[in-house]
């Protein structure tokens, strides 16, 4: 019988995941099933257990459940733990295993597919939520010299940066509002890759990065994804910066990795990219 895994949340009906997972096991030849898991807001637990229960072997987690994906595991990765949150569940003989595969799917997304190597590099990243959380311990451990948090609610930001420095200060690490987008144009700071981790694009709205700062990055790169550039992605190409993205290759590199965790094998994720990104238009 093929061994059976399932993206759960809430909504579900729109992930794209379980096309990313049939495709890497026909390419693979891995012998697995993977389906949509709909739960009850509030019933998570009973949703993972059932399934676990079942025969299930692994799952990954979208919102609202990554917070209680964190909880409801035995185990935890380094990075789910700096996450605070998990978006893939393995089922072991002795416990569940939690991990947090989004933060590394964007750094090689952005070092492979992009070939735009991280160590060294200044990064902005924009957001303070539960996706700006999830990679900074990925995009450290990736060599970055200098990342800037800023989110629209400051305090967010600090509390973020906070998390991972305690009462230290690290170099690395800096935290502010988008007051510091009103710094003089000639001030503008040369950043090498801008991260948009807000959720500002499904507004259709871009975060107020003045395009002078976005004319110096060489990479500008979006988290959300759709058929359609998001509106920093625009703004961004039409500062003149050196290249913009949006994070369809995020969402293939982190299902990737969720994959290389359940089944040892780690798919090549190119053909699978394109396949996704030729599908975007169609309705999921
Ligand atoms: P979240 O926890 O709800 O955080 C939302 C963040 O966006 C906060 O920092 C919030 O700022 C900011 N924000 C919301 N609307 C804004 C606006 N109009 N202008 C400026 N900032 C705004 O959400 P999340 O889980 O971090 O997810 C963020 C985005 O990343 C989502 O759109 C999600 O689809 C995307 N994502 C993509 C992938 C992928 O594989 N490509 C993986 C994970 C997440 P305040 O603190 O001021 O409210």
């Amino acid at each position: 019988m093929s061994d059976r895994y399932a993206v759960i949340g809430n909504p579900i009906a729109h992930s794209r995941s379980p096309a990313i997972h049939a495709a890497f096991a026909r390419q693979t030849g891995e012998d697995l099933i993977y389906e949509r898991l709909l739960a009850p807001v509030d019933g998570f637990v009973a949703a993972v257990d059932a399934f676990r229960s079942a025969g299930g072997r692994g799952l990954n987690v979208t919102l609202p459940f990554k917070l209680d994906a964190f909880r409801r595991a035995g185990r935890l990765s380094e990075r789910a733990r700096a996450a605070g949150a998990v978006n893939t569940l393995r089922f072991d003989a002795d416990a569940i295993f939690g991990d947090n595969t989004d933060g590394i799917g964007l750094v090689t997304d952005i070092a492979q597919r992009l070939r735009c190597p991280l160590a060294g590099r200044t990064v902005l990243l924009l957001g303070a939520g539960g996706a700006a959380r999830g990679v900074i311990l990925p995009l450290l451990a990736a060599g970055v010299a200098r990342l800037t948090v800023l989110n629209r609610t400051p305090q967010r930001a600090h509390e973020l940066v906070r998390a991972f420095v305690g009462d230290a200060t690290d170099p690395r690490l800096d935290a502010g509002g988008f007051d510091r987008f009103e710094e003089p144009a000639h001030r503008a700071p040369a950043v090498d890759v801008i991260v948009n981790g807000t959720s500002s694009g499904l507004a259709g709205e871009a975060p107020p990065v003045p395009a002078g700062w976005l004319a110096r990055a060489g990479l500008v790169y979006d988290m959300v994804y759709g058929a359609r550039p998001t509106p920093l992605m625009t703004a961004a190409a039409a500062a003149g910066c050196g290249a913009v993205s949006d994070g369809l290759g995020m969402l293939v590199e982190q299902a990737a990795e969720s994959f290389a965790l359940w089944r040892g094998v780690r798919p090549d994720t190119a053909p699978v990219y394109a396949l996704l990104r030729a599908s975007l238009a169609e309705p999921a």
